[in-house]
């Protein structure tokens, strides 16, 4: 079966949530969207809707799944107000809505999502940011890098080390420290090291991703010293639950 005949199949979204989409949704157009490696989709969504909006790093937006209110998160890198377009990195981790939402698109289709919403609020943090996260957070890290300060140091876990790195070093982020999942999370304590090394610069830490790493890290960060106000952290996903936001 094609591609398009499996979407027309697609179960329709009845006249309620029609309604609710149309009042508290954006309707977006995919202006481009490319492969940059086999589990990564860069995705540049435009319209009128997207444009003359406040939008601010960090924050999320939250596209729609095409059946019912289901939805899945991502985090813009940019948002041109005066083009109405707006950039997106999403990572297809398996067989899952989202992932094959973001495997599936071509350009010209069109999409609906709520946001932009608030998620990390970075405002006002002049100190250095150490961001840590997965491939799920390497869209906040490039929208980090647009802003002139504070500097972001980048530490990621990540899947596939040959594979995330040139796809870093096309969204500007060469530089990121990358270490290998290992079975059993036997990597952590050593991402945690690096992480903690940071500790005493009065750095600030973003803690991002996957729940179980984050709180792996808190921990790390605490007990080298660091306060709550000092770091802010944000579950991206967690094994076993859907749809995050
Ligand atoms: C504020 C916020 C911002 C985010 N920004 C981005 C972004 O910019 N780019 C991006 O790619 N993602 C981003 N995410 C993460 C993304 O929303 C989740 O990974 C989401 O679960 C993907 O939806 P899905 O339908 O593919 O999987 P789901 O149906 O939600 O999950 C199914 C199962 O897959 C597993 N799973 C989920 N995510 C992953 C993963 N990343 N790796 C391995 N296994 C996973 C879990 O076990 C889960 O139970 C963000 C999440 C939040 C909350």
């Amino acid at each position: 079966m094609t591609d398009s005949a499996d979407r027309l199949q697609e179960p329709q979204p009845g006249y309620v949530t029609r309604t609710l989409l149309r009042w508290f949704m954006r309707p977006a157009r995919v202006a481009a969207v490319s492969a940059v490696s086999e589990h990564f989709r860069l995705v540049d969504l435009e319209g009128d809707a997207l444009k003359n909006i406040a939008w601010t790093v960090g924050e999320k937006i939250q596209i729609s799944m095409g059946t019912g209110l289901m939805a899945r998160t991502y985090t813009p890198i940019s948002w041109d107000t005066e083009r109405g377009r707006t950039r997106l990195l999403a990572f297809m981790h398996g067989d899952a809505p989202g992932s094959r939402w973001a495997g599936g698109l071509r350009e010209g289709d069109t999409c609906q999502f709520f946001g932009p919403r608030r998620s990390l609020d970075l405002s006002g943090i002049e100190a250095p940011l150490v961001l840590f996260g997965d491939e799920t957070s390497f869209a906040l890290a490039a929208a980090l890098r647009t802003l002139q300060s504070p500097r972001t140091t980048v530490i990621f876990e990540v899947s596939d080390v040959a594979e995330s790195g040139p796809v870093l070093e096309e969204i500007g982020l060469g530089d990121a420290n990358l270490t290998a999942r290992a079975a059993n999370d036997a990597h952590l304590g050593a991402v945690a090291d690096k992480v903690a090394a940071h500790a005493s610069t009065g750095a600030h830490f973003v803690l991002t991703g996957k729940a179980p790493a984050i709180q792996h890290v808190n921990r790390a960060l605490r007990a080298a010293g660091v306060g709550s106000s000092r770091m802010k952290t944000k579950a991206y996903w967690a094994p076993g639950k859907t749809g995050l936001d």
